[in-house]
């Protein structure tokens, strides 16, 4: 039986869907994390720590431990993973990104950098340290730009500001985020705005080529200030010609970087200009939106996944055509969470097919730009996109949450979304 080393942060919304994949392949399973005793009482696994801030380290680790139990493909599920999974695989001598590949597709900066010089089309960009003076660096930024960290995800961080006093607050807000959360590169990157409507696109890599498996619009503005992901339909109602040209930019993005093997996962933009690389991922789409994706017969996204890691046959890469969509339930406010009304009432509207509430009652929840969490994720399929879309945001308005004020809370932020109703207690 082939075995596969899992990386799975105990903060993944992916853990249950490749393990579930893995046993369908019935391969034998070794799950790393970064933290001891997680995932206990799940199906017969090994289980063991690593530090993924370390990829190095890890893959030492790894070697010593294939020496018993030899593995034979490794799958990180996060950008973070992505990288010490490569350097493993590098160590145990299995096909993989390149180390350089995943790392640059893990920076921002170097991300932009390679883009630029292999002529993909970028936002203009600046690197500044956070140690200078944003009053001073004001000046020599165009509005409207988005500041980022280098290294965060799930638009952790990520703010849009239109003018110098906006930059100003934007700045401090962010260094107060990476002193938080200890983060040790104290560098952001500025760039120009990109206008327009934003795709995800998820693919597959062999050996340097780009398969794409689906393409996602986001129906919802991302305006900003902070980019909240909602709603995602596949498949995209862009005419064809553009999603001909974003596969060839999403491939060219991809060998611009480097990356070779395994699912890659990119966000663009476009508008009457053209074609944006807004982000290139080594990994596949995150939280539960691939319960909208079905190849072949009803094969799973890890699955694929999991299969092209070993080198499986690989039955179909057709996604299936019928129109399916994803909601990531927004944060509406800071505080605690009590419980969440209305499921039985948001299953019930047609179309939808799964409700997973995943923050769990007593969690403290962060809204954008300093959280990453979501309250759970609506899955529907329907006849159209538009029915899907419909569906969606109708069972989302049956929803609603009941947040406690944080005890050390200043005063109340705003509900930022519109349909579901937050309320405090
Ligand atoms: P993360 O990896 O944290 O998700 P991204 O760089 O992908 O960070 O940014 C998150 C979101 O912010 C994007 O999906 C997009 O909606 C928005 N965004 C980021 N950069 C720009 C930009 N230059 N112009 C317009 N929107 C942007």
């Amino acid at each position: 039986m082939p075995r596969v080393l899992l990386l799975l942060p105990t903060t993944t919304y992916r853990a249950e869907a490749f393990l579930e994949a893995a046993q369908r392949l019935k391969l034998d399973v070794t799950v790393a994390s970064d933290r001891p005793a997680w995932l206990t009482g799940h199906p017969p696994t090994d289980l063991l720590t690593l530090d993924f801030k370390d990829p190095e380290g890890s893959a030492r680790a790894v070697v010593k431990l294939a020496r018993d139990r030899p593995i034979d493909a490794v799958v990180g599920v996060d950008d973070t993973t992505a990288v010490v999974a490569a350097s493993i695989s590098a160590a145990l001598g299995l096909p993989h990104n390149s180390v350089a590949a995943a790392a640059a597709a893990r920076n921002k900066h170097r991300m932009r950098e390679l883009l630029r010089e292999h002529g993909v089309p970028v936002p203009h960009f600046a690197r500044f340290s956070l140690e200078e003076n944003p009053e001073t660096l004001a000046s020599s930024v165009t509005f409207p730009c988005v500041v980022k960290p280098l290294a965060l995800s799930s638009s952790c961080g990520v703010i849009r500001t239109n003018d110098a006093a906006e930059f100003v607050a934007a700045f401090r807000r962010v260094a107060a985020l990476l002193t938080q959360l200890a983060v040790a590169t104290r560098d952001i990157l500025v760039e120009d705005f990109v206008p327009g409507s934003e795709v995800a696109l998820e693919g597959l890599l062999t050996r340097g080529e780009l398969r794409v498996l689906a393409l996602f619009d986001k129906p919802d503005p991302l305006d900003g200030p902070f980019f909240e992901e909602t709603i995602y339909v596949t498949p995209s109602r862009l005419p064809g010609g553009i999603q001909a040209a974003i596969a060839s930019c999403a491939a060219r993005a991809a060998r611009a970087l480097g990356l070779r093997e395994g699912p890659m996962h990119g966000e663009l933009r476009v508008n009457e200009k053209g074609l944006w690389v807004i982000e290139v991922a080594a990994r596949s789409i995150g939280g539960r939106c691939s319960r909208t994706l079905r190849f072949g017969a009803d094969m799973s996204l890890e699955e694929l996944i999991l299969r092209h890691a070993l080198r499986m046959e690989l039955p179909s890469l057709e996604c299936e055509r019928k129109p399916a969509g994803v909601m990531m339930l927004p944060i509406p406010r800071a505080g605690i969470l009590s419980r969440v009304r209305g499921q039985q009432e948001a299953l019930k509207v047609p179309g939808i097919e799964e409700l997973a509430i995943t923050a769990q009652p007593g969690e403290e929840l962060v809204p954008l730009p300093e959280g990453t969490r979501y309250l759970g994720f609506l899955i529907a399929r329907g006849d159209s996109t538009e029915a899907v879309e419909a569906s969606l945001r109708e069972a989302h308005r049956k929803l609603e949450f009941e947040i406690r004020t944080h005890p050390t809370a200043g005063p109340d932020t705003e509900a930022r979304t519109p349909n579901a109703r937050a309320f405090s207690v």
